[in-house]
């Protein structure tokens, strides 16, 4: 399957920050490339990035790349934001398709959008069309990803976490798995296993939300997000067991029960 990951904008884009000065193109290509990693777990799957770290990418030279390449899905990653600039309240997360009929955008966006507002635990937006160059141009089924709001402060403080960042990664790759039946490769690398360090499981949202409200302000970085009709906070992802032990000890010496799991 030939898959297209573009991340929107570029390094030196005007505007698009956040009001503490994140670039949107620093989230967008991370996403991007552990997107890219998830994919590659799979067979017969090929991933064009029509984004570059040199330059802000035309739109057109983009859809051009994607459909002379006959890609067969194209996804836009983003992080959204609203008003002049200022932080305000607005929140969650939005996926786009194109305006012209599209079953097969709409069956990819559907398949994405679950799985991002499942493993981030944000806002849910819907699923929205809109007259985007992106999903306008291109070929294939196409979607565009706002994964959040730079303009708003908690979101932006995690749009900066790479416990985020891959989140939001592993959620697309699966919508895409899921859109293109992808089997496992026989041997798996070892080094994408993610080895998550999660303080707290709740039947009611607002427990978890006032707990990942209470570690945030100490200093730590979490989310809540929905697993198995629990709300569940994590504090960390990562690639080596031994730093989510590290972030586990941590947090027990300040009394929180902490566990991982993978
Ligand atoms: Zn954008």
């Amino acid at each position: 399957m030939r898959i297209v990951l573009d991340a929107g904008h570029g390094y030196s884009t005007p505007g698009k920050r956040t009001p503490d000065g994140m670039r949107e193109y620093e989230f967008n290509r991370v996403v991007a490339q552990y997107a890219r990693e998830e994919l590659l777990r799979y067979l017969d799957t090929e991933i064009l990035f029509t984004h570059s770290d040199e330059r802000d990418v035309p739109l057109q030279e983009r859809t051009d790349r994607a459909n002379n390449w006959r890609a067969q899905a194209f996804v836009s990653i983003h992080a959204n934001a609203f008003g002049n600039g200022g932080w305000n309240t607005v929140q969650g997360i939005e996926t786009y398709t194109p305006i012209a009929s599209s079953p097969d955008s709409d069956r990819l966006a559907g398949m994405v959008h679950r799985r991002l507002i499942q493993a981030t635990g944000r806002r849910d937006r819907g699923i929205k069309s809109e007259n985007f160059h992106v999903l306008r141009e291109t070929d294939m089924a196409s979607i565009l990803c706002e994964c959040g709001f730079m303009t708003h402060f908690q979101e932006a403080q995690l749009l900066k976490t790479d416990s985020y960042r891959r989140t939001c990664a592993v959620a697309i790759a699966e919508g895409l798995v899921e859109y293109f039946n992808l089997q496992l490769k026989p041997t798996p690398p070892t080094t994408t296993r993610l080895y998550k360090v999660q303080v707290g499981a709740f039947q009611a949202k607002e427990n978890a939300d006032n707990l990942a409200a209470e570690l945030n302000q100490k200093g730590f970085n979490t989310f809540v997000f929905n697993e198995q009709n629990l709300y569940k906070v994590q504090a960390g992802a990562f690639l080596q067991k031994e730093n989510a032990e590290s972030l586990a000890t941590t947090l027990r010496s300040q009394n929180y029960t902490t566990f991982i799991s993978i």
